[in-house]
């Protein structure tokens, strides 16, 4: 993995979160199932997002 800088306070330090409480986040507009979480690697001394994936894009093909 690449190391990170914050852009925000010059910190090395990031971790990783997953956006969805306990349900799918993000949808394909098109069907009615599937879908996939959203995850975030932000600093964790000051909270800036360096990333923001979905998970799993293969789902939307
Ligand atoms: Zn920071």
């Amino acid at each position: 993995m690449d190391p990170l800088q914050c852009k925000a306070c010059g910190s090395d330090h990031f971790v990783q979160g997953r956006m969805g409480n306990g349900a799918t986040s993000v949808k394909p507009i098109d069907k009615l199932s599937g879908g996939s979480f959203i995850m975030l690697t932000f600093c964790s001394e000051c909270g800036e997002v360096s990333s923001i994936k979905v998970e799993n894009p293969s789902k939307f093909k």
